[in-house]
């Protein structure tokens, strides 16, 4: 009787062992690898939340499909793109994907994947404002968003054109400017703009058509995490080859 008590302790012993040893083994070593991913906060349809509140978009769409294809787990951490930028570079994230630019000037910052999608900047306006042309933007505010593309084309523009900039931290906020007249024109993300245009949630258009045309890529830190970028390459290539990436593509036209 005592002996079997004690050979059924030492077997749920055992079984709690295994059971632990179980969990911890999938969080380290030879399991799969967990990377935190930074992204923005909106935007569309890069990146935004459903109705349930889970972030989708094309780069939660595909990295997600990506970890799955290269057997690698991520956490994403939604901040908004100047805080995203800033923790790869503090070392608090391995990877940005917020549909990101690839510039000359961020190479020298960070190491690039290849480029999956197409983008430009450009100018958008309330349907009913009557600007026209950047000639049109003398002596009005425009609103750009901090650190991105959009910011860094009104700046070169600004003194030509004669106009005020403000810059905004989200592109939420540049939008709600223009919508309420604080300024008359912000700078985005070809893409961006159509999509919102499209989808009605912006009552806009771009006048100008795309500036400075140009490719999203997925960022780590310069000569860091080299394994991270190649995983991201080869499931991109992956997700090319089986149909997968143009599923996600077509899935938010
Ligand atoms: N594509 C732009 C850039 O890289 C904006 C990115 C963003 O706002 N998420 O600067």
């Amino acid at each position: 009787m005592k002996m079997k008590r004690l050979g059924a302790l030492m077997l749920a012993g055992l079984m709690a062992i295994s059971l632990t040893g179980c969990g911890s083994s999938s969080s380290s070593g030879s399991s799969e690898k967990t990377y935190i991913i930074a992204t923005d906060k909106t935007y569309p349809p890069f990146e935004m939340e459903n109705d349930q509140g889970k972030l989708i978009g094309v780069d939660m769409d595909l990295i997600r499909a990506i970890a799955k294809d290269q057997k690698f787990k991520i956490k994403i951490n939604s901040l908004g793109f100047d805080a995203a930028c800033t923790a790869l570079e503090a070392g608090e994230a391995d990877g940005v994907i917020a549909g990101m630019t690839i510039t000359d000037e961020r190479k020298q910052k960070y190491d690039f994947s290849k480029q999956y999608y197409e983008t430009g900047v450009s100018m958008g306006v309330k349907k009913d404002s009557g600007i026209k042309s950047y000639d049109d933007l003398k002596g009005k505010t425009v609103v750009a968003k901090t650190s991105t593309a959009g910011l860094a084309y009104a700046q070169k523009i600004k003194d030509k054109y004669g106009f005020n900039l403000e810059v905004v931290e989200e592109s939420t906020f540049m939008f709600e400017k223009v919508k309420s007249g604080e300024a008359v024109a912000c700078f985005e993300d070809t893409p961006v703009l159509k999509y919102m245009i499209k989808t009605g949630e912006l009552d806009f258009d771009t006048p100008c058509g795309n500036e400075n045309p140009a490719y999203y890529g997925f960022a780590v830190l310069k000569g860091e995490n080299a394994d991270l970028l190649k995983k991201f390459n080869k499931g991109l290539a992956n997700l090319k080859k089986n149909g997968q990436y143009d599923k996600i593509l077509a899935k938010y036209e």
